[in-house]
């Protein structure tokens, strides 16, 4: 074996043990090793009629996932192209439709090593929907996400997530200019709901597609 593939065997060694902790959480978990893998996977999750609702994930961005849905001709909830230029109501008009959509595709903060699923949103549409609302919810997890405990899944999504998400919404936040959280409390700040999600129910509405390449943030 190469260092490619002892790396590879790594990696699904984890993933699996991961799988297993997240089937007993009612998730519906799989492992794609490459992003392109991942990208299949995912798409092959979503349902084949009704709205499908596009949630902030540069995950899904950097696989390819959005990009395919866009061009594929189906009823989208397009959070990241729909609401620029939108009032603060219209927006939250909008982000309302998610809710109705028959699946939701977005990704997480962290992960910790039982397979716990934590986020931070700023307008907690995302977090509410991944909750309850879309009938499945489909999200691309890379194993770059995933932190030994909940301390360090949280340390990871607010120091690491959540300052790389202001950099590049090039929010006024100090975390902009240091890397790090302040915990600021501002009124500017995309850090108001934070969220574990433990168990998925009913089992298998929450499908956690883990990937082996990095991806996302
Ligand atoms: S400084 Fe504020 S906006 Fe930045 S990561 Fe911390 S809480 Fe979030």
């Amino acid at each position: 074996m190469n260092d490619q593939e002892v790396k590879a065997w790594s990696l699904e060694c984890q993933a699996n043990d991961l799988m297993k902790k997240m089937e007993k959480r009612g998730f519906q978990a799989s492992y794609a090793p490459t992003a392109e893998a991942a990208k299949k996977a995912v798409l092959e999750l979503v349902p084949k009629t009704g709205a499908v609702a596009l949630l902030g994930s540069q995950t899904m961005n950097q696989l390819g996932v959005f990009g395919a849905l866009r061009e594929s001709g189906r009823e989208l909830v397009d959070h990241a192209l729909k609401t620029a230029g939108l009032s603060p109501e219209e927006a939250h008009d909008y982000r309302r439709r998610v809710f109705a959509a028959e699946a939701m595709l977005a990704s997480v903060n962290a992960v910790d090593a039982e397979g716990r699923l934590y986020n931070i949103d700023g307008v907690g549409n995302r977090v509410a929907a991944m909750i309850f609302g879309p009938k499945k919810v489909i999200l691309a997890v890379s194993l770059n996400k995933v932190a030994p405990t909940p301390e360090e899944a949280w340390r990871r999504a607010r120091n690491i997530a959540a300052p790389m998400n202001n950099r590049r919404l090039n929010t006024v936040n100090p975390c902009v200019k240091s890397g790090r959280c302040h915990n600021c409390q501002l009124p500017s700040s995309i850090c108001n709901y934070f969220s574990i999600i433990d168990r998925s129910r009913p089992e298998g509405r929450i499908a956690v597609v883990l990937i082996g390449e990095e991806a996302g943030y």
